[in-house]
């Protein structure tokens, strides 16, 4: 078996930019991604609009030309295949790996559901897109309940429950209500959360307070049927019509294939993963963590414009 100098897991924006780092420097790497090339921001809602302005999602400083100052999924997407165009990374799509384990002799075994590997160095950068939280309700599992929202046209004149009062809930109440649909958000907590982009908010808090979109705060879904669904709110449990739920309850990352790669996890609640802030090197020798998964379950923590960095950070480190 050929041996890497570094083997990047996740062909996200912030894998990518490690390979761009590795490829400056010489280093012989490769990408292993999953799914299609940054498989998160294909799997975004169609029409959602970055936090981010343009010049900030920007990697390997090519710059992100985009009409409007933040972009939407459509031109990052195109953004980042331009990246790999330009840059010819080696990467391998639709791979995944499975496992990653350091062998006597100091170098990791990198396991797929293809092949199998062996490298010097290894960069988890898996981001958290992949699991959600779940509500763990019963009916949770019916076709009718979904942790991922694309858009608006499946539920307009339909009955839909919105679970969560951040982005992702409010950006998917306002576009299903704008398409026609009934909306009401359950929301465990007694506003809508600070962190929901600037310029959305109002427009959320308004609907709500003139009624166009119902709201419970300090309520939770107890149970979920094919056509109706319980609500515990502070007046007791209440039972409403209900054709979608739409449980956007965040996500979460792979921290069992961090363990089981060897990174220790703090216990608390936050379950942040170990590692040196000036290399991002975890507490195994020689395996390093990127982007967003190194926030553990403070998913907010991370984001492009401030984890691209790590990549320079972990290909000095390694050099
Ligand atoms: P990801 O982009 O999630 O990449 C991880 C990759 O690893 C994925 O492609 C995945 O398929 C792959 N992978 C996972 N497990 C394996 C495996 N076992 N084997 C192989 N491949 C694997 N951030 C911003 O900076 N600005 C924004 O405006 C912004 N808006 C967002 C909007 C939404 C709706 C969401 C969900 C997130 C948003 N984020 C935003 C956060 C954003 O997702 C991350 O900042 C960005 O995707 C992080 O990049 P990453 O490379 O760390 O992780």
């Amino acid at each position: 078996v050929k041996t890497y100098d570094l083997i990047i897991i996740g062909g996200g924006p912030i894998g990518m930019a490690c390979a761009i780092a590795a490829q400056k420097k010489g280093l012989n790497y490769l990408i292993l991604e999953k799914g299609a090339l940054v498989n998160s921001l294909f799997n975004y809602p169609l029409y959602m609009t970055f936090f981010s302005t343009a010049e900030r999602l920007e990697i390997g400083d090519i710059p992100f030309s985009c009409i409007a100052p933040k972009p939407g999924r459509q031109e990052a997407l195109e953004y980042y295949r331009n990246i790999h165009k330009y840059f010819k990374l080696n990467i391998n799509l639709f791979e995944q790996v499975s496992a990653v384990k350091k062998q006597p002799n100091g170098l990791f075994d990198v396991t797929t559901n293809k092949t199998a590997y062996s490298a010097k160095n290894v960069v988890i950068a898996t981001g958290f897109y992949d699991i959600p939280v779940y509500l763990n309700v019963w009916g949770e599992d019916l076709p009718k309940v979904r942790h991922y929202y694309k858009e608006g046209h499946e539920f307009a004149f339909r009955k839909i429950i919105v679970v969560g009062a951040n982005n992702s809930s409010v950006d998917a109440a306002l576009e299903c209500w704008r398409k026609g649909a009934d909306v009401t958000m359950v929301i465990r907590k007694g506003e809508i959360n600070d962190r929901v982009k600037y310029w959305v908010k109002p427009d959320v808090e308004n609907r709500i307070a003139e009624g166009s979109i119902k709201a419970y705060f300090y309520s939770e879904i107890t149970e979920i049927r094919e056509d109706a669904v319980d609500i515990l709110t502070p007046e007791g449990t209440i039972t409403l019509e209900n054709d979608f739920v739409l449980a956007l309850t965040g996500y979460r990352p792979n921290l069992e294939f961090l363990q089981n790669s060897g990174i220790e996890i703090s216990n608390e609640a936050t379950r942040t993963p170990r590692y040196n802030p000036d290399t991002m090197e975890s507490n195994v020798k020689g395996l390093y963590l990127a982007g967003v998964v190194c926030g553990g379950m403070e998913t907010h923590k991370w984001f492009i414009e401030n984890s691209r960095i790590h990549a320079d950070m972990i290909i000095n480190a390694i050099v």
